[in-house]
């Protein structure tokens, strides 16, 4: 690790290191097969069955129940804003949406173009600061959507928000997928870009109820029906096989670092490392309500935007990269996502105490 720094970018974010160095191998010669993994056919054995250990590795690790498909896709979490209402919000239907910061509304922007949208609670007027407290919804939504962590603003759900009954849960977990167990059972569909916590870009996880497949609509394009790629394994057309590759290797890595249990263990003390600091700092402060802060992206400030960007440039010069906030929320951020080490977050603290005493 000695040439590489502590990178805090909120994604594509680090990867664990066994991760790289397998990928590097089999970019070459894939388990003795003579062909690099991005060269193999995505119809072969040996792609297959990449293919198959990483659902069974899903499945595994979260505890996915039979009656969930996993898909494998491609557009980024940004696709699923449009095909989840395109799929499963008709002309005439409401859905109701948490609106909790900049994902959350991109997402509640595409789905306007398919159906009704109810914006059933918003952090708009805290300025995203803190997590609504309830939800109003409309008297019969087809799906209530979530943004389980803000990867912008620094919040996150520390449990599931209630729904009323047989409503389907739809979130959008791309920053803190698979950084804590997560009860599946809650949820119709869950969706993910890899980049944060689960891999490269160019890959995107999808975890769907079989009802809510066969519900979807069918006047679509095939590629924007989730039955098209159910009915086909996720192999309709080329998948990103080398996302789903390492993908599946950052999977058995969280496996063999203790599963689900043991990253939130982890995430939780690599966080309270930063946010204890935060806590007896006069200069330094959090920039989000205590009960609403993520354990993945750490946001904060100094007194002024001034220092906040002499912060950041002076900590770049010490290998800590990636700090600079969101350019809506300001401030700094920094990401902690599953892969990025402990080590990281004792270092940034020990680099803010040392800005703190020479500019305070
Ligand atoms: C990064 C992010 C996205 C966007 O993901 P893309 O894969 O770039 O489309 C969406 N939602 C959340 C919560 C994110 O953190």
């Amino acid at each position: 690790m000695s040439d590489r720094i502590y990178n805090f970018s909120p994604g594509p974010a680090v990867l664990p290191e066994p991760v790289i160095r397998r990928t590097q191998a089999a970019l070459w010669n894939f388990e003795g097969s003579g062909i690099g993994i991005m060269e193999h056919s995505h119809r072969g054995p040996q792609f297959v069955s990449v293919l198959e250990r990483a659902e069974a590795l899903c499945r595994e690790l979260a505890g996915i129940p039979d009656e969930y498909r996993i898909l494998f896709l491609t557009g980024g979490a940004s696709s699923q804003f449009f095909m989840v209402p395109m799929n499963l919000l008709g002309a005439g239907q409401t859905a109701d949406y948490w609106n909790t910061g900049v994902w959350s509304a991109k997402a509640i922007e595409e789905a306007r173009r398919f159906g009704q949208v109810h914006v059933a609670a918003t952090g708009e007027p805290d300025g995203f600061s803190r997590l609504p407290e309830r939800a109003s919804y409309s008297s019969a939504p087809v799906y209530v959507h979530f943004t389980s962590n803000n990867t912008v603003y620094g919040t996150e759900f520390r449990h599931e928000p209630a729904v009323p009954a047989g409503v389907p849960l739809v979130c959008d977990a791309s920053s803190d997928i698979f950084s804590r167990p997560i009860d599946v059972s809650r949820y119709g569909l869950i969706y993910a870009g890899a980049q944060k916590n689960l891999g490269p870009a160019g890959v995107t996880l999808v975890i769907v109820r079989q009802d809510l497949i066969d519900a979807g609509s069918h006047d679509l394009p095939s590629m924007l029906q989730y039955r098209t790629h159910a009915e086909n394994d996720s192999c309709f057309n080329t998948p990103p096989t080398l996302g789903i590759y390492m993908l599946g290797l950052v999977l058995e890595w969280i496996r063999d670092a203790g599963g689900l249990a043991a990253m939130a263990a982890h995430n939780r003390v690599k966080a309270q490392v930063i946010y204890d600091f935060l806590d007896e700092s006069e200069f330094f402060r959090g920039a989000v309500q205590r009960d609403d802060r993520s354990l993945m992206n750490v946001c904060f400030r100094t007194p002024s935007k001034e220092l906040d960007a002499a912060f950041v440039a002076a900590a770049e010069q010490r290998g800590l990269a990636g700090l600079k906030g969101h350019r809506l929320a300001g401030g700094m951020r920094a990401s902690i996502y599953n892969a990025f080490p402990r080590e990281g977050c004792d270092a940034l603290v020990a680099f803010m105490k040392e800005f703190e005493r020479a500019h305070r």
